[in-house]
């Protein structure tokens, strides 16, 4: 496994790649890796001749009471997972290589970015949209892969990677969950036991929305209610938002037609978790992927 620290010396090492033909792929992360990131990693080893991943905790993403400075790192250990992972080039680049100074331009994505976590976390979409840019142009992938552990995120940076021509396709994968049913994050490691516990709510709240939905209800308001009740009396989780909403624009319809995402967001005892479930309404199932 190579390793790359700027933009100068990933060129370097792809160009020597690219020289023996093979499709390049990219999975971006912010490390501290779980199993969450290997399935996007597994998926794209499966996939490409050459697999790229960065590590890079993106200070732009994060708002001035966030967790920037909390947010858990652990090189080594990552550098360990990616070689594990079959990870041919891990791009670490430092917040002076990415953000000069009198850095000053921006790439925002204007309507998917603004319900949901777009509602609490203002400029953080703005953040991830302007370092995913500047990742693409630097690995220029084939491929880029991103988890639907982050719905929201990812649907905006498909649109924006079409909409800007930016290199490569966008590949989606499901989301990994521990055996409690927990999404794999590495916030979860800001959790004790009973945070741990408490932070289940989200999956059950999701699991009374699927029960509902494959139980033939279509009222959005509905849906939300069955989730809601599910919050009620536990004690440490603040919720944040629970919607279902479409998929292909993020807004709540009063009934629910074509994929729908039901997505929620909480704090649990300090540490903001997010989840989701995908719901498609032409079927009557829920289903694992968005597209
Ligand atoms: P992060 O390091 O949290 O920025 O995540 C990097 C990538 O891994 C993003 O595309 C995430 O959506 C994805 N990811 C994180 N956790 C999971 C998970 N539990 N299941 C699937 N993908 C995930």
């Amino acid at each position: 496994m190579q390793r790359a620290e700027n933009p100068a010396e990933l060129r370097t090492i792809l160009d020597g790649l690219r020289a023996d033909g093979g499709v390049v792929g990219f999975v971006p992360t912010m490390g501290c890796l779980h199993e969450g990131h290997g399935s996007l990693m597994q998926k794209a080893r499966g996939e490409v001749g050459h697999l790229v991943a960065s590590v890079y905790v993106n200070p732009k993403q994060f708002g001035p009471d966030e967790d920037f400075d909390a947010y858990p790192r652990q090189l080594e250990d990552d550098l360990a997972f990616c070689q594990a992972q079959g990870v041919d080039v891990v791009y670490t680049p430092r917040d002076e290589v990415m953000y000069p100074r009198d850095f000053t331009s921006f790439v925002q994505e204007e309507v998917l970015s603004v319900p949901l976590c777009g509602q609490g976390r203002p400029g953080h979409f703005r953040g991830v949209t302007t370092v995913v840019t500047k990742l693409l142009n630097q690995v220029r992938p084939d491929r880029s892969y991103f988890g639907q552990k982050d719905a929201q995120q990812a649907l905006i940076i498909q649109r924006m990677v079409r909409d800007l021509d930016l290199p490569g396709e966008v590949v989606l994968c499901p989301i990994v969950r521990d055996e409690h049913g927990l999404a794999l994050s590495s916030r979860n490691r800001y959790l004790d036991d009973a945070g741990r516990s408490a932070s289940l709510t989200l999956r059950r709240a999701l699991q009374a929305i699927e029960q509902a939905f494959e139980g033939g209800e279509r009222s959005a308001d509905a849906l939300v209610a069955a989730g809601k009740a599910v919050f009620k009396g536990v004690e440490g989780v603040k919720l944040e938002y629970l919607q279902v909403v479409s998929r292909d624009h993020l807004m709540q319809l009063p009934t629910l037609e074509g994929v729908c995402l039901a997505a929620v967001a909480a704090q649990v005892k300090g540490a903001r978790l997010i989840d989701n479930s995908v719901l498609d309404a032409e079927s009557g199932k829920v289903r694992a992927t968005l597209f």
